[in-house]
């Protein structure tokens, strides 16, 4: 039986007199790849966002590997297996595509393995060919690669991709997901965030559904796929 690695207990944020979560519990066990699907300004990315501690939360806790993060720095988390693809790949644009790979070693700091660097190599072999051109000549696609080698420099546990798909063309977003799923298949935990909840669903052991700041549904993804409420709002079908 796996062991949660991230959980969220009753966890409130608020944008001044907004209220963006309300009453969030969920759980991502280790080895498993969980999904959080909703629509535009469902609060996806705060949830994502307030494990970093930006923004704080109000009420609740969230737990990683049992310990109580709700109130640690952004690097705290980030030195403890963390990491985090955010929404839009803020890559470096005037740096080379190697450079900013190595950039993902910081919070281990700056250690990075010639073996990691290799094996980033291994999984997007365009990164190597273009490893000396700087990052803002990439496509939206390789910048979207680009954003998850660097995550993974520092080695972590839990991977959070906000959005992975966003902005691609569907043969790029198949390959991000093929990527993705090799990734799980070595064991990696992964915690994603997507309107496209057809890849994201048919990638995740569970998923969770939210809508205007709240967990609506939860299963698991092929249960959800098949979901009357779920097709109709989310996968264009009734
Ligand atoms: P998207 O897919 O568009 O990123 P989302 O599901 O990630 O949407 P959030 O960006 O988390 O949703 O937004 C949740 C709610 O909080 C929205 O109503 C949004 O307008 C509001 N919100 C987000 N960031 C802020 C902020 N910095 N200040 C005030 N309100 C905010």
């Amino acid at each position: 039986m796996s062991q949660p690695l991230l959980e969220f207990r009753h966890v409130d944020v608020f944008y001044g007199p907004i209220q963006a979560l309300k009453a969030i519990s969920l759980t991502v066990n280790e080895g498993e790849t969980v999904s959080l699907i909703g629509a535009n300004g469902a609060g996806k990315s705060t949830l994502l966002m307030s494990i970093f501690g930006q923004p704080r939360i109000a009420r609740g806790q969230i737990f990683y590997r049992n310990d109580d993060i709700s109130h640690k720095s952004t690097h705290f988390i980030a030195t403890n297996g963390i990491a985090q693809v955010p929404e839009g790949r803020r890559i470096f644009p005037d740096m080379t595509v190697e450079e900013n790979i190595l950039m993902g070693s910081i919070p281990i700091g700056n250690r990075y393995h010639k073996e990691d660097k290799e094996r980033m190599y291994h999984l997007f072999p365009i990164l190597e060919e273009r490893r000396n051109q700087r990052a803002m000549t990439l496509s939206g696609g390789e910048q979207q690669m680009l954003a998850i080698a660097r995550a993974l420099m520092s080695r972590p546990k839990l991977l959070l991709l906000d959005e992975p798909s966003l902005g691609l063309a569907p043969l790029v977003v198949k390959q991000i997901f093929q990527t993705l799923r090799e990734l799980t298949r070595a064991g990696m935990t992964l915690f994603l965030v997507e309107q496209n909840a057809n890849h994201a669903l048919k990638l995740s052991d569970r998923a969770y559904v939210m809508v205007n700041g709240e967990i609506r549904l939860s299963g698991s993804g092929q249960e959800l796929l098949v979901d009357p409420e779920v097709r109709k709002a989310y996968l264009g079908g009734a």
